[in-house]
Formats: C-alpha cells, structure tokens, sequence
C-alpha cells in the first residue's frame, strides 16, 4: 500500500517567485495520477519536491504517513522518469539499467534478474549491449523507464516524459506506460501541459493554474463538470466555446440562443460555455453564423464560424456532408449542455 498526502504545500524559490500556494492532494494507492496544467504552473516544481529535488517552504508530504520531507533523495523510495533520459552516455543499456541496484549493493543474481524481467517487459532485452547513442530516441525512453522499474520504488514519477517523441511514438509509449503501470501496481505521478495525454493515461487530473489545483477528479467528471471556466477551456479539444453574457432575471443569450430558468444565478456578467460536439447546426443558407474555416480529421469536422457581433464559434461533428466556407448556418444547443461560470471564474450551475 503506497499512498502520498500533499497537505498546505507551499513553493518559494529565492528569487521571490511564489511557485505553489497551498496545495492540498490524496493519491491513492497503485494511482495513476496526472499533474496538468499550462507552462509555468507549478506542476514540475510539485513532482520536484516529491522526489526531494526542491525543498518544500512549507506544509507536509506524508507518504504512508511518513513525512517525505525530512528524507533525502536517496532514501524516498521514489523513481523519476525525466524528459530528457538523463542516461549515461558512457554506459551501455544494461549498465544504465541496474546502476542504482548496484549503488544499493544488490546482489548480482538478483541484479541480472530484475534486469531480464524489466528489459523483457519493455521489449529491449536486444539492446542492453549498445550506448545510449546507439538508440532511437523511444529506446532511450524504455531505458529510462527500465531503470525506474528495477528499483521496484513506492512511487514513480514522470517529468514530461514524452515530449521529445514524435506523435506516433508519444501515442503508443502514452499505451505501454499506462499499461506497463497497471500490471505493476505501483502508485504514479504523471506530470505534463497535454491535456489529451492527461485525459487518456490519467485515472485522476489535478489540473494546475498559477500556483494552485483548480480542479481534481477523473478525466470524464472534469470535462462533464469542469469547475472553473480555466479547468473548461484547458481540457478538451477543440476547446469548448466561452462566451461572456450578462444574465439579467435566470435568463442569458448566446449565439442568437435565449435560455431561461437559471434561477439560482444572480444578475450579472457570467461566462457561458459549451462544447464543439454539443452544438448542432443547420445549413439553411440564411442562418445568423459565417463559416469562416472547416478542418476535416477523416471521421469527424471542426467548423469555425464567427456570428454578426464577431463572436468566434466552433463546432465538431461527425462528417456527413462537408461544410463550405461561407455557408451561412444557424445552430442550436440544448440548456443541460450549457456550463456557466460566474463573475469569479467559477463554476455556478
Ligand atoms: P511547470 O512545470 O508547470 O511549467 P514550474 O514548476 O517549472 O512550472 O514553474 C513554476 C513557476 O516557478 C514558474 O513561474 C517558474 O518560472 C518558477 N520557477 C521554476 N523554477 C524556478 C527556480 N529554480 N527559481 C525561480 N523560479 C523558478
């Protein structure tokens, strides 16, 4: 059982930059947990100080109720994936892998063991013979996680690890390190600024803004309910349509839409959101939007149309009949698809 509680974690680094501001997270055992988020948001700072790569200014990092932060690197029983490798050049793929083993003085038996097992479950028990140099750049990416896996740790961590893949590659590692995760049981921190990658590998999103966690719960319940208009427009793409209305008596307006009964909202500015696929259209040749550009992904179209006051609009459907540029269309909505964020950014409905 291996589970982290972040209880009132707060960053600043000496230059005065407030990196974190109060974070409060459970992980739970054998998660896989996502950190997203926008550059500059904190997310690697957090994973950092999981690892006792930064120092925590303040508040508490219980793993199994044991306070990480007064453990050392070595002793956190944490394994990090990084970016960039971070292999040594000098060392063949086998060297690479057991390292840390040998660092601890495992036995050799069972050094070559966890190797074998480890290099065979990431498909490059051929390789241990050849430098880093020597292979490709997704190759380099299962050392990397072979040399995690080997130390058996409570928790791995993973720094972005898939950025410098190209999109096919990201696609199939995104598969085998969720799958890899599964058959091993072993709680993850997964830190990246993808949002379909978060979607896809996540069993749970922190979705990170400015310092702080906005949101926190499985991909499907943040894109049904995101709680703040940031956590709306940040997950999901194309992202969803967010329109600034003024609510005036439970009643507001959007693309031409008039939509009652909003109650419990009171008067004033609100941020109104809906998603590409929830909007459907007709192709009447007289509707209120102009087709302004349409992008074709094979099964499915986006459509970008801008209204008369020069709102922009987007729109995903499956591909029946290509829409022209220029067409003029008028869509339509249904109420429960609508999300509504007040004044504050968040969400009011
Ligand atoms: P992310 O991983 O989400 O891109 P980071 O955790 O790297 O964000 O950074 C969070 C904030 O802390 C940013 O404003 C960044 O400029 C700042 N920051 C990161 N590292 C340092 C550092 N060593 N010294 C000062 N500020 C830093």
């Amino acid at each position: 059982m291996t589970s982290l509680m972040l209880r009132d974690i707060e960053k600043i680094y000496p230059n005065g930059t407030r990196a974190l501001k109060g974070i409060n997270l459970d992980i739970r055992d054998g998660e896989f947990m996502v950190f997203v988020g926008p550059s500059g948001c904190g997310k690697s700072t957090l994973l950092r100080m999981v690892a006792g790569l930064e120092t925590v200014t303040a508040g508490e990092m219980l793993l199994d109720a044991q306070d990480l932060t007064k453990l050392s690197p070595a002793d956190r029983d944490v394994a990090m994936v990084f970016q960039n490798y971070a292999l040594y050049p000098h060392m063949n793929v086998k060297s690479n892998i057991s390292y840390a083993l040998k660092n601890r003085n495992v036995p050799r038996d069972e050094i070559d063991l966890r190797v074998a097992q480890a290099s065979e479950m990431l498909n490059i028990s051929e390789y241990l013979d050849r430098k880093p140099s020597q292979l490709s750049g997704g190759q380099k990416q299962r050392v990397a996680m072979g040399r995690a896996i080997v130390r058996k740790p409570k928790i791995f961590l993973f720094d972005e690890p898939l950025s410098n893949l190209d999109a096919l590659l990201r696609t199939r590692m995104r598969v085998e390190i969720r799958m890899l995760q599964r058959q091993l049981g072993i709680t993850s921190i997964f830190v990246t600024h993808d949002q379909i990658e978060a979607m896809t590998m996540g069993d749970r999103l922190a979705v990170m803004n400015n310092g702080i966690i906005e949101q926190v719960g499985a991909p499907m319940e943040i894109y049904s309910q995101p709680a703040s208009a940031f956590v709306a427009s940040f997950i999901g793409s194309p992202s969803i349509n967010l329109v600034k209305c003024e609510m005036l008596n439970g009643v507001v307006s959007l693309f031409g839409q008039s939509f009652n009964g909003f109650k419990s909202v009171p008067d004033g500015p609100v941020t109104v959101g809906v998603r590409p696929e929830d909007i459907q259209f007709t192709e009447q040749g007289e509707g209120e939007i102009t087709v302004t550009l349409t992008e074709s992904l094979g099964a499915e179209e986006i459509i970008y149309g801008t209204t008369p006051s020069g709102e922009e609009i987007r729109i995903r459907q499956r591909v029946i009949r290509p829409v022209k540029i220029g067409t003029r269309i008028a869509v339509k909505f249904a109420k429960s698809k609508l999300h509504m964020f007040g004044g504050d950014g968040q969400r009011v409905d």
